[in-house]
């Protein structure tokens, strides 16, 4: 898979650990976000607080993970890294909560998966840095409160219209993560050729981003499949001509779209002339969940245009029937 919001395995892990940019000045793109940042950052060390809490949404891979971690670098601080899912009871929190230290970053992945809960507790530690929770059962049970030192959470999410309102609203800097531009991603593969000391040249670097769909985990994901192809192809390095060839084999089209997105589009197109038609009848249809299409493929497939979401279902738009090569006249 092309598309993904876990690294595929061991090897590739390891991979993005390594591509990660330490700093601000080496994290491509997002420009707007990153000077609001910057500003921030600096506003708050130099005032000796933590700074505001920050909300990341956007599809996988966009760089939310890689920010939280630039953002203690700038301020130099710890992060503590967990995830949504992977906290079940308000004691999981307060496990994590208790080894912050002053001005520390808490970074929640997927925190729109936090149980009810848990949530309730992340307020007060939010807005005024302390937790109370009630221990024991029945007769016993008695209230503790737990003083916070101040500290940043960073909260990532695919789908920022499933975060509670309350929840929402205690972050200070709440930010939109944009697909980054071919510029930008070329710019991106150039450096992670370099850290992966791979030879590439411009027009390589370019039909890398651009099929890389807006996103720096695809761009580095196909430079280390095209890698291979150019070691066994050529003397190593990475040209268009290389990355064709790769791509094509990877079933990566054109635009960046992968089988499943091809899937969709034309499973929208042979059985229901193009829609409208409901996500849950897609996701029946493919056999892939509704969720992973609302979340990693329809965002880009909306950007491109080849899809349009209206009150009624899904609809295929012109594109999507000139991108896949159908003739007119199949439509409705
Ligand atoms: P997300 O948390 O949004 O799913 P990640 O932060 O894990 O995405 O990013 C995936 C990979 O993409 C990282 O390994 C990193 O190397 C690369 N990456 C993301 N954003 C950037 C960026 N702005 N500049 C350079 N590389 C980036």
């Amino acid at each position: 898979r092309i598309v993904s919001a876990e690294t595929e395995d061991f090897a590739e892990d390891m991979m993005e650990q390594s591509l990660r940019p330490q700093k601000l000045d080496q994290y491509v793109g997002q420009d707007k976000l990153k000077n609001e940042l910057n500003v921030y950052i600096q506003a708050a060390k130099s005032r000796n607080e933590a700074l505001d809490h920050v909300l990341l949404y956007g599809p996988p891979g966009l760089g939310k993970t890689t920010l939280a971690m630039v953002i203690a670098n700038e301020i130099d601080v710890r992060i503590h890294t967990t995830s949504g899912p992977a906290i079940e009871r308000p004691g999981d929190l307060m496990v994590l909560l208790n080894e912050l230290e002053a001005g520390d970053v808490l970074f929640i992945d997927e925190i729109h998966r936090l149980p009810r809960i848990v949530e309730e507790v992340l307020y007060s530690a939010m807005e005024d840095y302390y937790v109370d929770i009630i221990i024991g059962q029945g007769p016993t049970a008695h209230p503790v409160h737990f003083s916070l030192p101040p500290f940043t959470l960073v909260g990532a999410t695919t789908r920022a219209g499933s975060l509670s309102a309350p929840l929402r609203d205690r972050f200070g800097i709440v930010s939109r993560m944009e697909y980054y531009s071919i510029e930008d991603l070329t710019k991106i593969v150039h450096r992670s050729a370099g850290v992966l000391r791979t030879d590439i040249d411009e027009s390589g670097a370019i039909e890398v981003a651009l099929r890389s769909r807006g996103t720096p985990r695809v761009a580095n994901r196909l430079l280390r499949r095209v890698r291979d192809f150019a070691q066994v192809y050529r003397d190593g390095l990475i040209t268009k001509e290389i990355a064709d060839k790769a791509l094509a084999i990877l079933s990566v089209d054109s635009k960046g779209l992968d089988d499943l997105d091809r899937k969709i589009l034309t499973t929208m197109i042979e059985f229901y002339r193009g829609g409208p038609v409901g996500l849950s009848t897609i996701a029946a249809n493919i056999g892939e969940e509704m969720e992973t299409i609302e979340d990693m493929y329809e965002p880009y497939l909306l950007q491109l245009g080849l899809l349009q979401r209206t009150p009624r279902g899904r609809v295929a738009t012109d594109l999507a029937y000139d991108h896949l090569g159908y003739e007119y006249d199949i439509r409705k």
